[in-house]
């Protein structure tokens, strides 16, 4: 190992604490974080000059691939006019030009309205806060509940994490939030009592597919009879697309699968293909319209970097390059393709089991050799992914589900690189497991 590589792995254990990260584990001697210097496409380069795909889009937000021309040139061409100036007070045009084509994916001015921030998180906490507002100022100010599903994932802000599902990560704060009745499905939505359906401001959905309940893909139809339910009821529908957004199902926003349009819709993530964080909330028209008149109905909510112009200038080049590079249209076959080798994968490895897939977004489920989980603890999910680096791959999974999502921009040839190279990983990783008994 470089002596240069070296220092930085000392640094981080001796000052730095990642996110999502048992330290102790992370600390521990013998564990050697990759330390990530560039990339190129769908290829990433470590400090010992070694590449990998990046499988999972260097966690859900690279879109067009890393170092795009087209993007880092527009990111250069804005560095040399102004980084950031205040959205408190000002207007600048990036922000103007980036909200209309948001909106332009709706049509008829169905979502008309662009709140900026800065992260997944912010994208939520706008929607939740201007949804309590909203019930205040149209006097239903007793209607403040919010429905969410079971293992939703909404981000780690106090708001957002009260709405979260997953216990490990939201017990802990969830009695400091607001009032959220978690349900598992349509079902279990419907017959839910009559007063807490009367009380509820919001329904909250991850639409499509959830990414942190192990790529959990809802049942086809289900998030348009969601609309239609909401839509009876004077509920709002919020629609998280943080993962989701930007063609990662294959369409433009994962709604769009099913035609649907929500009252609130909080992207992020891909918005500037993961090169800036940046977040949009979309919203609806008359939403908005209560928050008008005097002075203290305002939304008084904002972060210092609101619109940031870098991160306006990034999200613009990456829309660009979805029209120039026809994107969307590029993805069925590589969809199709995803969708054979998992399957082909499934049939012939000793231990992956089933698969869940929407459009770019896919979960594979390790299992033993008789097909039953692996004990969690002996966290086979991280050990596979460990095994994969060897093989040119870097993912990571939800305890012993593989996450599969990787650039839009990826090759055919680099797929099936990406599949051969999970495959071996998973087959070193179980059987030295299965050697060792542990
Ligand atoms: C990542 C994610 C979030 C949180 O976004 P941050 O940028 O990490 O705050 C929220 N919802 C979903 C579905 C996500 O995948």
């Amino acid at each position: 190992m470089k002596t240069s590589t070296k220092r930085w792995i000392e640094l981080d254990k001796k000052h730095c604490w990642h996110p999502f990260t048992p330290q102790t584990q992370w600390c521990s001697p013998d564990f050697e974080p990759l330390m990530l210097v560039g990339g190129k496409g769908v290829w990433l380069e470590d400090s010992e000059g070694r590449r990998y795909i990046d499988g999972n889009s260097s966690i859900w937000c690279n879109i067009h691939g890393h170092g795009h021309p087209a993007i880092i040139a527009a990111m250069k061409a804005q560095l040399d006019r102004v980084c950031q100036t205040s959205y408190l007070g000002y207007a600048h045009p990036l922000a103007s030009e980036l909200a209309a084509r948001l909106c332009g994916f709706f049509p008829d001015g169905a979502l008309n309205r662009v709140f900026f921030s800065d992260d997944g998180s912010t994208a939520l906490e706008v929607a939740i806060k201007m949804e309590r507002q909203f019930r205040i100022q149209t006097g239903q100010g007793p209607r403040q509940g919010f429905i969410a599903f079971d293992n939703c994932y909404h981000g780690d802000t106090m708001g957002a994490a009260a709405l979260g599902g997953v216990s490990l990560y939201f017990d802990r704060y969830r009695a400091a939030g607001f009032r959220v009745t978690h349900v598992s499905s349509m079902d279990e939505l419907q017959n839910l009592p009559q007063e807490v359906i009367d009380g509820a401001a919001a329904v909250v959905i991850e639409p499509i597919v959830q990414g942190v309940n192990h790529i959990n893909v809802w049942p086809q139809g289900m998030l348009s009879q969601l609309r239609q339910w909401t839509e009876q009821r004077g509920i709002h529908l919020i629609l998280d697309e943080v993962m989701t957004g930007y063609g990662r199902t294959g369409k433009m926003f994962a709604c769009m699968n099913e035609n649907v349009v929500p009252d609130f819709l909080c992207s992020a993530k891909g918005l500037t293909s993961g090169y800036t964080p940046m977040a949009a909330t979309l919203i609806r028209e008359e939403i908005y319209e209560a928050f008008l008149g005097d002075a203290d109905r305002a939304f008084y909510y904002g972060h210092t970097f609101t619109a940031h112009q870098l991160g306006c200038a990034t999200a613009m080049a990456s829309l660009d390059v979805f029209q120039n590079e026809r994107v969307l249209e590029a993805m069925p076959p590589k969809i199709a393709l995803m969708r054979q080798l998992a399957e082909q994968a499934c049939r012939t490895s000793d231990y992956l089991g089933a698969f869940r897939q929407a459009g770019m977004v896919m979960g594979i489920d390790l299992t033993r050799r008789d097909g039953s989980p692996w004990p969690v603890d002996w966290n086979m999910g991280t050990r596979a992914c460990i095994a994969m680096r060897a093989h040119q791959l870097l993912t990571r999974p939800i305890v012993d589900t593989l996450v599969v999502m990787p650039p839009l921009c990826i090759s055919e040839d680099e797929i099936r690189m990406m599949f051969d190279a999970l495959v071996r990983g998973v087959e070193d990783a179980c059987r030295a497991a299965e050697q060792l008994g542990c």
